[in-house]
């Protein structure tokens, strides 16, 4: 029986086990891909206060390196068969049998990313086609690219895109960007960056490998192409609350309703990070959530009966 059971390793559940780790509490977080989180998929962090430019790999491993410190069991890959959250000891159940017991519940799944559910995305998905600038980047050395999309994510990795792409042409639905005026600026202010506002995303082009995107103006109608040797898709995200449907509020957007203190429609489970109702998803809004969430947890823990 574990204290606390924490699901999703990236900086939210790993936030809380820091600090359910260092109330001494005992936690066993689990996550079902690689631990880390999204940051593992972040080229550059440039606004995670007091560490001004860091890869995102190097971050989600210094706050695993840390809860880890505090005592905290960390497992990636895990392979979730089922979850109870009805009675007051909430389990956790893997593919192998392996039964998990906790006092508490923190759920820190994030999400996935959004795809465009366009002709060929699936075919050419590792051929051409990436969700990932930081895992994919690099074979697109001195080649021409394209982004799709035009919030934080797109703008932002396209950017760092840049040190390897010779030219990226950003494709996006609207005639505005929906990001920060910084990262706005930044992309502006990048010689190599491109844009064609205003336009549906049509198709992927290519036999084996991508060769261009197919496009349409929304108000014109009028078609054309971007010929590039890659797309990089950075359209929002699907939140990964499959899991707990039919157990818990989930909105019709698939989030884990709670509020600012990441408290569910169960007692003694916690919603915390992206996976939760919110406007803002940005790390420090995730490390944040993960603190409430085990400080929310700690004091559940410690008002019901031994
Ligand atoms: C490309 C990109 C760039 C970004 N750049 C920035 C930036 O520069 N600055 C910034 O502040 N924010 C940035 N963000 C946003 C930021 O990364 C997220 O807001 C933050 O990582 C959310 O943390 P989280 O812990 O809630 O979720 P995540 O980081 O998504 O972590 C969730 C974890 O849960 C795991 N998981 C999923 N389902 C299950 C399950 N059923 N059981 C167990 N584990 C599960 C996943 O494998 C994952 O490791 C970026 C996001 C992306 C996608």
């Amino acid at each position: 029986m574990f204290d606390a059971l924490v699901l999703g390793a990236g900086p939210a559940g790993l936030t809380a086990g820091i600090y359910l780790g260092r109330a001494k509490k005992s936690v066993l977080i689990l996550d079902t891909g690689t631990v880390g989180g999204a940051p593992i998929m972040t080229h550059q962090v440039s606004n995670y206060p007091g560490i001004p430019d860091v890869p995102g790999y190097s971050l989600a491993f210094a706050m695993k390196k840390q809860a880890e410190s505090f005592g905290c069991k960390i497992k990636g890959n895990a392979v979730i068969a089922g979850v109870s959250l009805d009675t007051p000891v909430k389990r956790l159940t893997l593919a192998d049998g392996t039964e998990y017991e906790g006092k508490t519940l923190i759920i820190a799944t994030g999400g996935t990313p959004r795809k465009l559910g366009i002709p060929k995305e699936e075919v050419f998905k590792g051929k051409g086609i990436s969700y990932c600038a930081t895992c994919d980047g690099d074979f697109f050395t001195d080649k021409e690219i394209v982004v799709i999309g035009g919030g934080n994510s797109a703008l932002e990795e396209a950017v760092s895109l840049s040190k390897y792409a010779s030219k990226i042409t950003i494709l996006h639905e609207f005639d505005h960007f929906q990001a920060f005026q910084a990262a706005v600026d930044e992309a502006k202010a990048n010689p190599k960056l491109h844009y064609v506002m205003n336009v549906r995303v049509l198709e992927f082009i290519g036999d084996s490998r991508i060769t261009g995107v197919a496009y349409e103006r929304k108000e014109t109608g009028e078609r054309g192409v971007v010929e590039a040797a890659g797309a990089f898709v950075f359209i929002g995200y699907v939140p990964s609350s499959k899991l707990f449907e039919g157990m818990l509020d989930i909105n019709d957007r698939g989030e884990i309703v709670a509020d600012e203190s990441t408290q569910t429609s169960l007692p003694g489970v916690y919603a915390a990070g992206d996976i939760r109702t919110k406007r803002i998803r940005q790390l420090t809004t995730a490390v944040a959530d993960g603190t409430v969430a085990a400080l929310y947890a700690i004091h559940h823990m410690e008002s019901q009966p031994a």
